[in-house]
């Protein structure tokens, strides 16, 4: 399976122009990459002006965000129908940037539904805020994946992805970057989460890790935390750094 790079701009940058050439210059370095797949997950605003350059199939464009219905009285809202007519394939839900500003499980669950059903690839976030010595923090991802799948089946599950982001991992003021063994741990109760939900069949449903990811550590993660990718934020701002995380990760067997 190809490792699939997902970069979050957040709401970065400021203007159109800004936004054109970090595209272009990732796009660059993806389109020469067999093993990766490369998504930039602009905002709402850039993303009529990026497609235009998306042209291939290597880097491809995705949502940070979508609301839970296809249409309606929902001021300021973007739909996941919307977002499908653009040509967009992927959608980040549950972000916990978004979960900060009142996103409930039970929202994140309609909009996990309502992307599946709008024919995108949800990636659904999950993480803990902070860790405990009695492993609390499992049930709580634990927790947050069972809620956010109600609902969907097991032939749906071939269109999510589950980004574990510890949230003191996670951005600008993260406390400290997580270890490779801290991931591989969520990625096995990810694993084992989703056997519990569906059956042991359950089938491949991708697993990132996200939170602090940079052009030194991503190999690493790649390597020894068992995920089949990366989501990445800040270092996906800048178009040396992420062609660097992408060149990375073609090599990372
Ligand atoms: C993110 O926003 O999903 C993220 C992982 O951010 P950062 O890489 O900046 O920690």
């Amino acid at each position: 399976m190809k490792k699939l790079i997902i970069g979050n701009w957040k709401m970065y940058p400021a203007g159109v122009k800004e936004a054109r050439e970090k595209f272009v210059a990732i796009k660059k370095v993806a389109g020469t990459l067999k093993n990766v797949q490369t998504v930039v997950c602009p905002p709402f605003v850039f993303v009529g002006d990026l497609k235009k350059l998306a042209t291939g199939h290597r880097c491809v464009l995705g949502a940070q965000n979508a609301w839970i219905e296809n249409d309606g009285a929902y001021t300021g809202e973007v739909s996941p129908a919307m977002l499908s007519s653009m040509g967009l394939d992927y959608v980040i839900i549950g972000h916990s940037e978004r979960r900060v500003l009142g996103e409930t499980n039970e929202l994140v669950n309609k909009k996990v539904i309502a992307g599946i059903k709008a024919g995108l690839t949800v990636v659904l976030c999950v993480g803990e805020r902070e860790r405990d010595t009695d492993g609390e923090y499992m049930k709580y991802i634990a927790n947050q994946i069972r809620l956010a799948l109600v609902g969907v089946s097991k032939k749906d599950l071939s269109n999510v992805i589950i980004a574990y982001e510890p949230i003191w991992a996670v951005g600008k003021n993260s406390i400290h970057p997580a270890t490779t063994n801290d991931a591989l741990e969520v990625t096995i109760l990810v694993k084992k989460t989703l056997a519990y939900l569906y059956g042991k069949d359950v089938g491949t449903v991708p697993i990132l890790y996200g939170g602090s990811v940079d052009a030194k550590n991503c190999a690493e993660f790649l390597a020894k935390s068992h995920v089949d990718g990366l989501l990445v934020g800040r270092s996906s701002l800048d178009a040396t750094i992420f062609g660097e995380i992408l060149k990375s990760a073609e090599k990372v067997k």
